[in-house]
């Protein structure tokens, strides 16, 4: 038995360990798949009988060949990213492998999570810009909620404008939402069969999807890698959904004096270090419990209550969660302090301001959204 079992449909090694890793199938499917001879890993499953698209991830190394296809062909990529975590939803060097005519598309999904009186207009505006600085150029931005299915006829009509005669690859990093628009791209189109021709795609490969479109070209749906410097790497899938924002963010407001600290769960830390007597407004997933004390006692607090009164982390997770480190602001506008993955703190001019994230989790200060 020292054989190697692959699955017959993209070829991949069979595995029943790593539910996101290429190749992964459940015990009891793999007893089936035994029996009857015809053993598919998840993906393959799924995307046969459901026609849906797991979420799947590659290494570092697969995924840097993978890209390096991407330059070689003629594709537009459509570059998703999570618009609560913009750092952790970058490609380390995509902007070299997108080549110097392939357009890049940047999609920015969970729109659903945003208050209302936010103007959708200032946040894509704001992603092009950090796409910017990532040396990107996209050709075009636009927020989409993959879960609602908001905007996903804007985005294939966008797809369908700057396509011409390419290939189309979907990226993006793990957890952004990827799989999920994806299939809301797929349930939009069957039945209407604009885009996507067969109603069941055939070829599943190692390490992409392809779906058939309607003219010979195809959507390419590439694996996911996994970026390290993300909350959902810190956290259990449980407390992720505690602290991840879910649904419409409803803000929450707080009269502060300078030397107080707002705690986020126990997973990140706000200080108002300097500045007047002024409101401050929260902008996290409404389960998140936010926990305000002095600043003079907040080390010694969270050494105390992380894991019982601030949580998540629950108090058996505390052992595998890194410390928090402190990044120092002075805000000179009124601008929002955002913690990558969670939201944010809307802070007025004049004001000196830390934010506290787990060890890798960028903290970083923007102009105020609203
Ligand atoms: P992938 O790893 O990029 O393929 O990400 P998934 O499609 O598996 O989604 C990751 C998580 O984000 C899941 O918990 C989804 O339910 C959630 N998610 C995906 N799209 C949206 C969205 O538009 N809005 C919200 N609120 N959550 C989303």
């Amino acid at each position: 038995h020292d054989e190697e079992l692959r699955c017959i449909g993209c070829g991949a090694i069979i595995q029943t360990t790593d539910p996101d890793g290429l190749g992964y199938t459940p015990n009891s499917a793999l007893k089936k798949g035994l029996e009857t001879g015809e053993l598919y890993c998840q993906r393959c499953f799924r995307l046969r009988h459901y026609n849906e698209i797991a979420p799947v991830s590659l290494t570092d190394d697969d995924f840097l060949r993978l890209l390096n296809h991407i330059r070689d062909a003629h594709a537009l990529i459509v570059y998703v990213v999570d618009i609560f975590d913009f750092n952790g939803s970058l490609i380390p060097g995509l902007h070299r492998f997108v080549g110097n005519d392939n357009p890049v598309l940047l999609v920015g999904n969970k729109e659903d999570v945003l208050p209302r009186s936010l103007r959708r207009r200032k946040l894509t505006d704001w992603l092009r810009q950090q796409a910017n600085l990532a040396g990107l150029r996209p050709i075009d931005t636009l927020l989409v909620s993959a879960k609602k299915n908001h905007q996903i006829d804007q985005l294939l009509a966008e797809i369908e404008k700057h396509r011409a005669d390419r290939d189309v690859y979907v990226v993006g990093v793990t957890n952004v939402g990827k799989s999920t628009l994806i299939n809301a791209i797929i349930k939009q189109q069957t039945g209407v069969q604009d885009l996507i021709t067969t109603s069941r795609f055939p070829g599943t490969t190692l390490d992409k999807i392809e779906i058939p479109l309607d003219d010979g070209h195809k959507l390419v749906d590439t694996p996911g890698i996994i970026h390290q410097e993300q909350m959902a790497h810190v956290l259990s899938a449980k407390d992720l959904k505690i602290v991840a924002p879910q649904k419409e963010i409803k803000p929450r407001t707080f009269q502060l004096n300078d030397s107080q600290t707002i705690f986020l769960g126990g997973v990140a830390r706000f200080d108002y270090v300097k500045g007047p007597h002024a409101g401050i407004v929260a902008y996290f997933e409404n389960s998140l419990p936010l926990h305000r004390t002095k600043l003079v006692n907040a080390d010694e607090f969270y050494a105390k209550h992380c894991g019982d009164l601030l949580t998540p982390p629950t108090s058996d997770e505390m052992a595998d969660f890194p410390p928090l480190e402190r990044h120092e602001f002075a805000i000179k506008e009124k601008s929002d302090l955002v913690f990558e993955g969670l939201g944010w703190i809307t802070v007025p001019a004049g004001t000196t301001v830390a934010g506290w994230a787990p060890k890798g989790v960028d903290v970083l200060v923007r102009r105020a959204m609203i």
